[in-house]
């Protein structure tokens, strides 16, 4: 099953995703994290992004379409795979089309502004591993530590207040209007954000089998 995961940045699609990607066992291909692991390894593309990524702005549509054109070329894509993050703009669904990869389904996770700006600004993720954690929501059982791998836990410079509050005008802007395209194709299916990460997942896959 080829899928993408749609919603506002912090609603949960890359947590719903890893959790479908394992079920499935399919790659979750999020564009976020391959523009971050190359920030890390300070990389050609790592340096093309990053004014772009700490300031919660999109990276440029060719940018992102290379990197996804080059992914989905790779031998664990062939049996299906879940995108989280991609597509973001009307020309990158547009650049997915003409590549001629057949989507099955889009699954869009709602929540609302008020309890993404919560959710975001309290998120904190494993400096090593990646792994994500909230102050309030989802404490690591040691303040500061990764439950998986004991690394320190940050604050990504993308989730400061200022900067949330741009990622989601930009998020209204340029991203919601994708629910419209994929909603003519008949491809879209809504997930209300629950608040237990179970919930959403319950819902999810409900969507899946529809
Ligand atoms: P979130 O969904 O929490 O915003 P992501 O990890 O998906 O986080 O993305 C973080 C940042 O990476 C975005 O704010 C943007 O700068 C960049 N990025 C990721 N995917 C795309 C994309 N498809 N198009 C443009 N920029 C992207
Ligand atoms: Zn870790």
């Amino acid at each position: 099953m080829n899928l993408i995961f749609l919603g506002a940045p912090g609603a949960g699609k890359g947590t719903q995703a890893e959790i479908v990607c394992d079920k499935l066992n399919i790659p979750t291909i999020s564009t976020g994290n391959i523009i971050r692991e190359a920030l890390k390894n300070g990389t050609e593309l790592g340096l093309k992004a990053k004014s772009f990524i700490e300031s919660g702005k999109l990276v440029p549509d060719e940018v992102v379409i290379d990197i996804i054109k080059e992914r989905l070329a790779q031998d664990d894509c062939k049996e299906g795979f879940i995108l989280d993050g991609f597509p973001r703009t009307v020309v990158q669904a547009e650049a997915l089309d003409r590549m001629g990869i057949n989507i099955d389904k889009v699954i869009d996770i709602e929540v609302s502004d008020a309890d993404i700006e919560k959710r975001l600004t309290g998120r904190r993720v494993c400096s090593v591993c990646g792994s994500s954690y909230h102050l309030e929501y989802k404490k690591p059982a040691v303040d500061g530590i990764c439950n998986k791998c004991g690394g320190a836990l940050v604050q990504r410079k993308d989730d400061a207040p200022e900067t949330v509050r741009e990622r989601l005008a930009i998020y209204h802007e340029q991203t919601e209007p994708l629910k419209a395209y994929y909603e003519e194709k008949g491809k879209l299916f809504i997930v209300e954000g629950q608040e237990e990460v179970a919930d959403t997942t319950a819902l999810t896959f409900k969507a899946l089998e529809a």
